[in-house]
């Protein structure tokens, strides 16, 4: 089905058109129409389905021909999302599919300084694209006013949910009229999510445009058994060898990432970058801007950090750390595969990860394949150790899986006083997911 047969207006084809896109995908095809009528919508697909363009154009359509067109704009579309680096990628999906049209938009996030984004709220922008926390700042400071609101979008609102988000986002829709369009985007369904949504959608139309927690089918997965101690070696043989060319790796923890991107390096003078929530903003965006751009080969990342990036027709995805949560396996190797193209997705699994593996083969309702490189052959006397959560190293003690408890510190600040000045999305990042709670 193409653009043409849902009654966009002819700026918004021009613009997909300019983008190369024919056929609208599934999730594109039943959300679109549905936006259109002024429907709330509860939808879940898959990773790199094409969830930004199925809500962006209709919600552009929307607002120009739904609704008060006062003289100065206010602001009348707001889009949370859970990171940083997504929220700037939506809102310039938003600039790219509205390009034709006199509307005008803007990114709020935290991080950075907050001046000259209320410089730009002042000169009045129709569509916010923003991170919660940034967005209640800028709420206290008087530099935005959302008692105008039409449609309010939601986008991977399971990874809001995991981050811990709620509080804000309940304080966020007290400041909405109630009469407006709600959208609710999610990679995944969780009963938690459809919990959140019954508390703010109106009979929403609900839409799954494939299985729940489903992997895309255009994914190899393949399993490399390895000892702990020699994953990086392994990996930069694997770059080496096999010729990769650009890879997004995934570790669980942020220092695991600074310090596979200095053994990629040392081992093989592989160039990478890291990118977490203990990276400043600058640091963060140059990484991901280098490994884009091709000049750093592979990106290092952990989980919250990479969340709902889209970088082009990503060939490989490698898990060097199997993550705690199955469902972040999915949402990993989402990067690669994307829009139909073919992918790898790459895991260098140690005896530790046993537990986390079978999760995973589990919610996938299938079991991976298992190749031994030469030369990396695990050491069958090597025991099993649990893997702690949060700190993720090795160590004694066993894991238990609470679920996120926010009275009690994570084992990397335990000792430490909490820094209240540190931004919102690092504290965020070591809030989420279960974790061991300190004995
Ligand atoms: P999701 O939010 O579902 O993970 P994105 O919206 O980030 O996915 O889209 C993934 C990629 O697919 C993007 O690079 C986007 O440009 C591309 N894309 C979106 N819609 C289409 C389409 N109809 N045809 C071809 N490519 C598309
Ligand atoms: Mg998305």
């Amino acid at each position: 089905m193409s653009f043409k047969n849902f009654g966009l207006l002819e700026e918004l084809i021009r613009a997909v058109e300019d983008e190369g896109y024919t056929e609208a995908t599934q999730i594109q095809k039943e959300a679109i129409p549905l936006i259109l009528e002024g429907s709330d919508l509860l939808a879940g697909s898959q990773t790199g389905s094409g969830k930004t363009a199925g809500f962006t154009l209709p919600l552009l359509q929307n607002l120009i021909t739904k609704g008060v067109k006062p003289g100065r704009p206010v602001v009348r579309a707001l889009i949370l999302t859970p990171t940083r680096e997504l929220a700037a990628q939506v809102e310039e999906s938003v600039r790219t599919y509205g390009k034709y049209l006199p509307l005008k938009s803007t990114v709020v996030f935290g991080g950075v300084n907050i001046n000259p984004q209320i410089s730009r709220l002042r000169t009045g922008v129709d569509i916010v694209v923003a991170t919660p926390g940034r967005l209640l700042d800028l709420v206290e400071q008087r530099a935005i006013n959302l008692s105008l609101v039409e449609i309010l979008v939601l986008d991977e609102a399971d990874r809001m949910l995991d981050m811990g988000f709620i509080p804000d986002i309940r304080r966020i829709l007290k400041l909405l009229p109630q009469k407006r369009q709600n959208l609710l985007f999610s990679a995944t369904f969780s009963n938690d999510i459809k919990k959140l949504a019954d508390g703010f959608l109106h009979n929403p139309k609900m839409i799954q445009a494939t299985r729940s927690n489903e992997a895309a089918p255009s994914v190899t997965h393949i399993i490399h058994p390895v000892d702990s101690k020699n994953k990086s070696k392994l990996l930069s043989h694997l770059i080496s060898s096999q010729k990769w060319g650009q890879v997004l790796v995934f570790t669980r923890t942020k220092h695991g990432a600074n310090k596979l991107t200095e053994d990629l390096f040392g081992n093989s003078k592989i160039t990478a970058a890291a990118i977490h929530g203990n990276k400043s903003q600058g640091a963060r965006t140059k990484a991901l801007k280098d490994f884009k751009a091709g000049s750093v080969q592979v990106l290092v990342a952990t989980d919250i950090a990479a969340r709902g990036l889209d970088i082009d027709q990503l060939p490989y995805v490698v898990n060097f750390d199997l993550p705690h949560v199955p469902e972040d396996y999915i949402h990993r190797i989402g990067r690669t595969g994307r829009a139909g193209h073919t992918g790898n997705a790459v895991s260098l699994v140690c005896i530790d990860e046993r537990d986390l593996l079978r999760d995973i083969e589990r919610l996938l309702k299938q079991s991976i394949e298992k190749v031994t490189i030469q030369g990396f052959e695990p050491d069958p006397s090597i025991p099993a150790r649990p893997i702690l959560m949060g700190g993720g190293g090795r160590g004694g003690s066993s894991q238990r899986r609470n679920g996120p408890s926010r009275s009690s510190a994570p084992r990397s600040q335990q000792g430490k006083p909490r820094n209240s000045s540190q931004n919102n999305q690092n504290r965020k990042e070591q809030f989420r997911g279960p974790r061991r709670t300190p004995a």
